[in-house]
């Protein structure tokens, strides 16, 4: 992982659809929700450990939950709702998408170990079958 996918995930930026295009990657993911959260909580807890030590603040450690739901938890969300939404979309509207051996969590063909996108089958559609009804679509 290079320095800026780390920026990237920090920042959950989350790029265009013609980027996704063109690195054959999708820019969201569960995973990188997660890491997303997990590193702005690590680093949102070091810095209000330092200020509430050094200005003596420790009556005021509960807002320290609120600093972390409000830096961390609360965009994580936000985040991993359009990624939700722009999976949907996927599904609805490509090969791969309504594929049963698709991986929506994270956008990975579980048997070419690829990323799909709009314009790019791994398997150009010979290893299709068709998702079951029951299965979820989320
Ligand atoms: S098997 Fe083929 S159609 Fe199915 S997810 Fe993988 S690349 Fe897409």
């Amino acid at each position: 992982m290079n320095f800026e996918k780390v920026i990237d995930i920090f920042l959950f930026r989350e790029g265009t659809d013609e980027e996704a295009e063109v690195t054959n990657q999708p820019i969201i993911t569960t995973g990188s929700v997660v890491w997303g959260v997990l590193l702005r909580s690590a680093i949102l807890m070091l810095l209000s450990l330092f200020v509430i030590e050094y200005f003596d603040l420790r009556e005021y450690w509960w807002l320290l939950v609120f600093i972390i739901w409000v830096g961390a938890a609360y965009p994580g969300w936000r985040q991993y709702q359009k990624f939700q939404s722009r999976m949907k979309t996927f599904q609805e509207e490509t090969l791969c998408g309504s594929c049963i051996h698709l991986d929506s969590t994270s956008q990975l063909c579980k048997i070419y170990d690829e990323h799909p996108t709009r314009d790019y089958v791994p398997c150009e559609g010979a290893s299709w079958e068709p998702r079951h009804f029951d299965s979820d679509i989320t």
